[in-house]
Protein backbone atom coordinates (compact mmCIF):
# COMPACT_ATOMS: atom_id res chain seq x y z
CA UNK A 1 0.00 0.00 0.00
CA UNK A 2 1.32 3.61 -0.87
CA UNK A 3 2.34 5.78 1.91
CA UNK A 4 0.45 8.68 2.55
CA UNK A 5 3.66 11.10 1.45
CA UNK A 6 3.27 9.28 -1.79
CA UNK A 7 -0.13 9.63 -2.60
CA UNK A 8 0.22 13.51 -1.56
CA UNK A 9 3.15 13.29 -4.23
CA UNK A 10 0.65 10.89 -7.15
CA UNK A 11 -2.42 13.04 -6.49
CA UNK A 12 -1.82 16.50 -5.62
CA UNK A 13 1.68 17.78 -6.21
CA UNK A 14 1.72 19.56 -9.69
CA UNK A 15 4.88 20.45 -11.67
CA UNK A 16 3.30 23.36 -13.52
CA UNK A 17 3.53 26.20 -11.49
CA UNK A 18 2.10 29.21 -12.34
CA UNK A 19 3.87 32.37 -11.71
CA UNK A 20 2.48 33.76 -8.59
CA UNK A 21 3.56 30.44 -7.01
CA UNK A 22 7.15 30.21 -6.07
CA UNK A 23 7.12 27.22 -4.24
CA UNK A 24 3.96 24.61 -3.88
CA UNK A 25 3.60 21.26 -2.37
CA UNK A 26 6.74 19.57 -1.43
CA UNK A 27 8.76 21.86 1.11
CA UNK A 28 7.55 22.86 4.36
CA UNK A 29 5.51 26.01 3.49
CA UNK A 30 4.99 27.65 0.15
CA UNK A 31 5.81 30.58 -1.32
CA UNK A 32 3.36 32.68 -2.77
CA UNK A 33 3.26 35.77 -4.76
CA UNK A 34 0.94 38.82 -4.25
CA UNK A 35 0.81 41.10 -6.96
CA UNK A 36 1.16 45.46 -6.20
CA UNK A 37 -1.77 46.98 -5.76
CA UNK A 38 -4.13 44.17 -4.24
CA UNK A 39 -5.13 42.74 -0.97
CA UNK A 40 -4.67 38.75 -0.04
CA UNK A 41 -8.50 37.03 0.54
CA UNK A 42 -8.45 33.87 2.91
CA UNK A 43 -11.00 31.84 3.87
CA UNK A 44 -11.53 28.18 5.76
CA UNK A 45 -14.33 25.29 5.62
CA UNK A 46 -13.84 22.05 7.15
CA UNK A 47 -16.54 19.30 5.91
CA UNK A 48 -17.23 16.41 8.16
CA UNK A 49 -18.62 13.13 7.26
CA UNK A 50 -22.35 13.14 8.17
CA UNK A 51 -22.36 16.24 9.08
CA UNK A 52 -21.87 18.54 6.08
CA UNK A 53 -22.52 15.51 3.02
CA UNK A 54 -23.98 12.28 3.98
CA UNK A 55 -21.98 9.24 4.51
CA UNK A 56 -22.77 7.59 0.73
CA UNK A 57 -21.32 10.44 -1.09
CA UNK A 58 -19.05 9.25 -3.79
CA UNK A 59 -15.44 10.86 -2.60
CA UNK A 60 -15.30 12.86 -6.25
CA UNK A 61 -17.91 14.76 -5.04
CA UNK A 62 -16.42 15.29 -1.65
CA UNK A 63 -13.77 16.68 -3.65
CA UNK A 64 -15.36 18.84 -5.99
CA UNK A 65 -17.82 20.13 -2.59
CA UNK A 66 -15.20 20.93 -0.46
CA UNK A 67 -13.41 23.09 -2.76
CA UNK A 68 -16.36 24.60 -4.31
CA UNK A 69 -18.06 26.19 -0.92
CA UNK A 70 -14.19 27.61 -0.47
CA UNK A 71 -14.36 29.09 -3.65
CA UNK A 72 -17.74 30.25 -3.05
CA UNK A 73 -16.84 32.40 -0.18
CA UNK A 74 -13.81 33.69 -2.39
CA UNK A 75 -16.59 34.57 -5.00
CA UNK A 76 -18.94 36.40 -2.38
CA UNK A 77 -15.70 38.93 -1.99
CA UNK A 78 -15.51 39.55 -5.73
CA UNK A 79 -12.30 38.04 -5.31
CA UNK A 80 -9.90 36.33 -8.05
CA UNK A 81 -9.05 32.52 -6.36
CA UNK A 82 -5.00 31.60 -6.62
CA UNK A 83 -4.28 28.97 -4.10
CA UNK A 84 -5.99 26.35 -1.94
CA UNK A 85 -4.55 24.23 1.05
CA UNK A 86 -5.88 20.90 2.13
CA UNK A 87 -5.84 18.72 5.47
CA UNK A 88 -6.99 15.97 4.74
CA UNK A 89 -7.87 13.43 8.06
CA UNK A 90 -8.49 10.00 6.51
CA UNK A 91 -9.41 6.39 8.15
CA UNK A 92 -7.00 4.66 5.65
CA UNK A 93 -4.16 5.67 3.53
CA UNK A 94 -7.11 4.78 0.60
CA UNK A 95 -5.46 4.87 -2.44
CA UNK A 96 -8.65 4.32 -4.51
CA UNK A 97 -10.66 6.85 -2.37
CA UNK A 98 -7.79 9.48 -2.62
CA UNK A 99 -7.78 9.01 -6.37
CA UNK A 100 -11.52 9.72 -6.63
CA UNK A 101 -11.37 12.55 -4.59
CA UNK A 102 -7.98 13.86 -6.28
CA UNK A 103 -10.01 14.03 -9.47
CA UNK A 104 -12.88 15.86 -8.04
CA UNK A 105 -10.87 18.40 -6.38
CA UNK A 106 -8.50 19.05 -8.99
CA UNK A 107 -11.00 19.10 -11.65
CA UNK A 108 -12.26 22.21 -10.15
CA UNK A 109 -9.21 23.32 -8.92
CA UNK A 110 -7.96 23.50 -12.91
CA UNK A 111 -11.30 24.63 -14.08
CA UNK A 112 -10.55 27.78 -12.33
CA UNK A 113 -6.72 27.94 -12.42
CA UNK A 114 -6.14 27.84 -8.58
CA UNK A 115 -3.18 25.69 -7.40
CA UNK A 116 -2.99 23.30 -4.60
CA UNK A 117 0.03 24.66 -2.79
CA UNK A 118 0.34 22.48 0.65
CA UNK A 119 -1.85 20.45 3.02
CA UNK A 120 -1.58 18.44 5.73
CA UNK A 121 -2.52 14.66 6.32
CA UNK A 122 -2.98 12.82 9.11
CA UNK A 123 -5.26 9.28 10.10
CA UNK A 124 -8.72 9.81 11.67
CA UNK A 125 -12.04 10.13 11.36
CA UNK A 126 -13.36 11.80 7.57
CA UNK A 127 -13.06 14.91 7.71
CA UNK A 128 -11.38 17.30 4.93
CA UNK A 129 -10.40 21.22 5.61
CA UNK A 130 -9.99 23.58 2.79
CA UNK A 131 -8.57 26.92 2.96
CA UNK A 132 -8.79 29.11 0.19
CA UNK A 133 -7.21 31.91 -1.08
CA UNK A 134 -7.03 34.60 -3.55
CA UNK A 135 -6.91 38.49 -4.59
CA UNK A 136 -8.71 41.37 -4.89
CA UNK A 137 -7.60 45.02 -5.95
CA UNK A 138 -7.30 47.32 -2.93
CA UNK A 139 -10.17 49.31 -3.93
CA UNK A 140 -12.74 46.61 -4.28
CA UNK A 141 -14.22 44.05 -2.26
CA UNK A 142 -17.67 43.79 -1.61
CA UNK A 143 -18.63 43.56 2.21
CA UNK A 144 -21.91 42.23 3.92
CA UNK A 145 -21.73 45.85 5.46
CA UNK A 146 -22.43 47.93 2.28
CA UNK A 147 -26.11 47.30 1.30
CA UNK A 148 -28.04 51.15 1.57
CA UNK A 149 -31.62 51.71 1.89
CA UNK A 150 -33.10 51.78 -1.60
CA UNK A 151 -31.06 48.92 -3.05
CA UNK A 152 -32.43 46.12 -5.40
CA UNK A 153 -31.81 42.95 -4.34
CA UNK A 154 -30.63 39.69 -6.17
CA UNK A 155 -29.54 36.38 -6.33
CA UNK A 156 -28.05 34.13 -8.74
CA UNK A 157 -29.79 31.07 -10.23
CA UNK A 158 -32.21 29.29 -8.46
CA UNK A 159 -32.64 27.96 -4.48
CA UNK A 160 -33.60 24.86 -2.62
CA UNK A 161 -32.52 22.35 -5.24
CA UNK A 162 -29.47 21.02 -2.65
CA UNK A 163 -32.21 20.97 0.14
CA UNK A 164 -34.74 19.57 -1.71
CA UNK A 165 -32.29 16.70 -2.52
CA UNK A 166 -31.05 15.95 0.47
CA UNK A 167 -34.65 15.66 1.55
CA UNK A 168 -35.48 13.28 -1.23
CA UNK A 169 -32.54 11.30 0.01
CA UNK A 170 -34.32 10.33 2.90
CA UNK A 171 -37.17 9.06 0.73
CA UNK A 172 -37.77 6.07 -1.30
CA UNK A 173 -38.08 7.96 -5.02
CA UNK A 174 -35.98 8.81 -8.18
CA UNK A 175 -34.59 12.38 -6.93
CA UNK A 176 -33.89 14.29 -10.79
CA UNK A 177 -30.27 14.52 -11.49
CA UNK A 178 -30.57 18.37 -11.78
CA UNK A 179 -31.18 18.32 -8.02
CA UNK A 180 -28.59 15.85 -6.78
CA UNK A 181 -26.18 18.04 -9.03
CA UNK A 182 -26.86 21.28 -7.04
CA UNK A 183 -25.93 19.04 -3.76
CA UNK A 184 -23.05 17.17 -4.45
CA UNK A 185 -21.32 19.62 -7.34
CA UNK A 186 -22.38 23.03 -6.75
CA UNK A 187 -20.38 25.75 -9.11
CA UNK A 188 -18.78 28.19 -6.88
CA UNK A 189 -19.75 31.58 -8.72
CA UNK A 190 -16.15 33.19 -9.37
CA UNK A 191 -16.73 35.08 -12.19
CA UNK A 192 -20.09 36.59 -10.92
CA UNK A 193 -18.53 37.75 -8.01
CA UNK A 194 -15.92 38.81 -9.61
CA UNK A 195 -17.76 40.88 -12.14
CA UNK A 196 -19.95 42.23 -9.73
CA UNK A 197 -16.73 44.58 -8.38
CA UNK A 198 -18.13 47.84 -9.18
CA UNK A 199 -21.75 46.74 -9.52
CA UNK A 200 -22.75 45.50 -5.97
CA UNK A 201 -22.86 46.92 -2.67
CA UNK A 202 -23.48 44.47 -0.61
CA UNK A 203 -22.47 40.65 -1.37
CA UNK A 204 -23.28 37.27 0.25
CA UNK A 205 -23.24 33.38 -0.68
CA UNK A 206 -25.70 31.63 0.34
CA UNK A 207 -24.67 29.27 2.49
CA UNK A 208 -26.98 29.08 5.43
CA UNK A 209 -30.21 29.55 3.31
CA UNK A 210 -31.31 32.32 1.79
CA UNK A 211 -32.95 33.88 4.77
CA UNK A 212 -30.39 33.57 7.32
CA UNK A 213 -27.77 35.38 4.94
CA UNK A 214 -29.91 37.86 4.05
CA UNK A 215 -30.30 38.65 7.23
CA UNK A 216 -26.58 38.82 7.43
CA UNK A 217 -26.32 41.76 5.32
CA UNK A 218 -28.94 43.50 7.28
CA UNK A 219 -27.32 43.14 10.44
CA UNK A 220 -23.85 43.93 9.11
CA UNK A 221 -25.65 47.33 7.25
CA UNK A 222 -27.93 48.03 9.35
CA UNK A 223 -30.34 47.92 7.00
CA UNK A 224 -34.24 46.64 6.43
CA UNK A 225 -35.58 44.05 3.62
CA UNK A 226 -38.76 43.81 1.82
CA UNK A 227 -38.93 40.62 -0.72
CA UNK A 228 -41.44 39.36 -2.86
CA UNK A 229 -41.91 35.62 -2.67
CA UNK A 230 -43.35 34.88 -6.02
CA UNK A 231 -39.83 36.12 -7.41
CA UNK A 232 -37.82 33.88 -5.68
CA UNK A 233 -35.92 32.30 -8.44
CA UNK A 234 -37.02 28.44 -7.89
CA UNK A 235 -36.45 25.28 -10.92
CA UNK A 236 -39.44 23.57 -12.12
CA UNK A 237 -38.38 20.50 -9.65
CA UNK A 238 -38.84 22.67 -6.81
CA UNK A 239 -41.86 24.37 -8.29
CA UNK A 240 -43.61 20.83 -8.29
CA UNK A 241 -42.72 20.00 -4.93
CA UNK A 242 -44.27 23.30 -3.97
CA UNK A 243 -47.39 22.24 -6.03
CA UNK A 244 -47.90 19.27 -3.63
CA UNK A 245 -48.51 22.23 -1.12
CA UNK A 246 -45.51 22.52 0.35
CA UNK A 247 -44.66 25.58 2.07
CA UNK A 248 -42.80 28.07 -0.52
CA UNK A 249 -40.98 29.96 2.55
CA UNK A 250 -39.52 26.80 3.84
CA UNK A 251 -36.48 26.63 0.38
CA UNK A 252 -35.70 29.79 1.57
CA UNK A 253 -34.20 28.36 5.26
CA UNK A 254 -32.17 24.72 3.55
CA UNK A 255 -28.93 26.60 2.58
CA UNK A 256 -26.20 24.39 0.91
CA UNK A 257 -27.13 26.88 -2.48
CA UNK A 258 -24.15 28.54 -3.18
CA UNK A 259 -25.64 31.17 -5.31
CA UNK A 260 -24.27 34.55 -4.65
CA UNK A 261 -26.90 36.77 -2.68
CA UNK A 262 -26.17 40.99 -3.63
CA UNK A 263 -27.99 43.96 -3.85
CA UNK A 264 -27.24 46.81 -6.43
CA UNK A 265 -28.04 50.27 -6.66
CA UNK A 266 -31.37 50.44 -8.95
CA UNK A 267 -28.86 52.08 -11.85
CA UNK A 268 -27.34 48.94 -12.24
CA UNK A 269 -29.86 47.07 -13.37
CA UNK A 270 -29.12 46.99 -16.60
CA UNK A 271 -25.39 46.29 -16.34
CA UNK A 272 -27.15 43.47 -14.13
CA UNK A 273 -29.42 42.40 -17.05
CA UNK A 274 -26.13 42.58 -19.36
CA UNK A 275 -24.34 40.14 -16.91
CA UNK A 276 -26.63 37.58 -16.58
CA UNK A 277 -26.61 37.32 -20.47
CA UNK A 278 -23.27 37.35 -20.89
CA UNK A 279 -22.50 34.62 -17.71
CA UNK A 280 -25.62 32.65 -19.01
CA UNK A 281 -26.74 32.88 -15.65
CA UNK A 282 -30.16 33.78 -14.04
CA UNK A 283 -29.91 37.04 -11.87
CA UNK A 284 -33.28 37.64 -10.02
CA UNK A 285 -34.52 40.30 -8.94
CA UNK A 286 -36.16 39.42 -5.60
CA UNK A 287 -36.85 42.54 -3.61
CA UNK A 288 -35.52 45.61 -2.07
CA UNK A 289 -33.57 47.33 0.74
CA UNK A 290 -35.35 49.34 3.45
CA UNK A 291 -34.34 52.17 6.26
CA UNK A 292 -36.84 49.78 8.24
CA UNK A 293 -34.92 47.04 10.41
CA UNK A 294 -35.96 43.26 9.90
CA UNK A 295 -36.91 41.19 7.34
CA UNK A 296 -40.44 41.17 5.61
CA UNK A 297 -41.89 38.58 2.79
CA UNK A 298 -44.97 39.65 1.05
CA UNK A 299 -47.18 37.59 -1.61
CA UNK A 300 -49.97 39.60 -4.08
CA UNK A 301 -52.22 39.05 -1.05
CA UNK A 302 -50.10 40.67 1.76
CA UNK A 303 -47.21 39.77 4.07
CA UNK A 304 -46.25 36.65 4.97
CA UNK A 305 -46.37 36.74 9.22
CA UNK A 306 -45.10 32.79 9.65
CA UNK A 307 -42.45 31.97 7.69
CA UNK A 308 -41.42 28.25 7.31
CA UNK A 309 -43.07 27.86 10.55
CA UNK A 310 -40.54 29.79 12.65
CA UNK A 311 -43.13 31.74 14.45
CA UNK A 312 -40.99 34.85 13.81
CA UNK A 313 -43.06 37.42 12.07
CA UNK A 314 -40.02 39.54 11.39
CA UNK A 315 -36.78 38.44 11.17
CA UNK A 316 -34.91 41.71 12.54
CA UNK A 317 -35.63 40.28 16.00
CA UNK A 318 -33.39 37.40 16.31
CA UNK A 319 -29.93 35.98 15.37
P1 LIG B 1 5.52 18.78 7.48
O1 LIG B 1 5.95 17.64 8.33
O2 LIG B 1 6.59 19.79 7.18
O3 LIG B 1 4.22 19.36 7.92
P2 LIG B 1 4.18 17.07 5.64
O4 LIG B 1 4.79 15.72 5.57
O5 LIG B 1 2.94 17.25 6.44
O6 LIG B 1 5.27 18.12 6.04
O7 LIG B 1 3.89 17.53 4.14
C1 LIG B 1 4.89 17.48 3.17
C2 LIG B 1 4.49 18.37 2.02
O8 LIG B 1 3.29 17.87 1.44
C3 LIG B 1 4.20 19.81 2.44
O9 LIG B 1 4.62 20.65 1.39
C4 LIG B 1 2.71 19.84 2.57
O10 LIG B 1 2.20 21.14 2.32
C5 LIG B 1 2.26 18.86 1.51
N1 LIG B 1 1.01 18.19 1.85
C6 LIG B 1 0.75 17.34 2.86
N2 LIG B 1 -0.53 16.90 2.82
C7 LIG B 1 -1.09 17.49 1.75
C8 LIG B 1 -2.38 17.46 1.18
N3 LIG B 1 -3.39 16.73 1.69
N4 LIG B 1 -2.61 18.21 0.08
C9 LIG B 1 -1.63 18.96 -0.44
N5 LIG B 1 -0.39 19.03 0.04
C10 LIG B 1 -0.12 18.30 1.12
MG1 LIG C 1 2.32 18.41 8.08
Amino acid sequence: MASEFELIQKYFQSTDLPDHVTLGVGDDAALLNMPEGHQLVVTVDTLIEGVHFPANTSPEDIGHKTLAVNLSDLAAMGASPRWVTLALSLPSADERWVANFARGFMGLAQKHDVSLVGGDTTRGALSITVQAMGWVNNAMSLLRSAASEGDDIYVSGTIGDAGLALQMLSGQGAIPASLLRALNRPEPRIDLGMALNGIANACIDVSDGLIADLGHILEASEVGADLSLESVPYSSSLRQWLDAGNDATLPMTWGDDYELLFTASPEQASAIQDLSARLGLPLTRIGKITGQSGLRIFTPEGEITNVAGTGYDHFGNHA
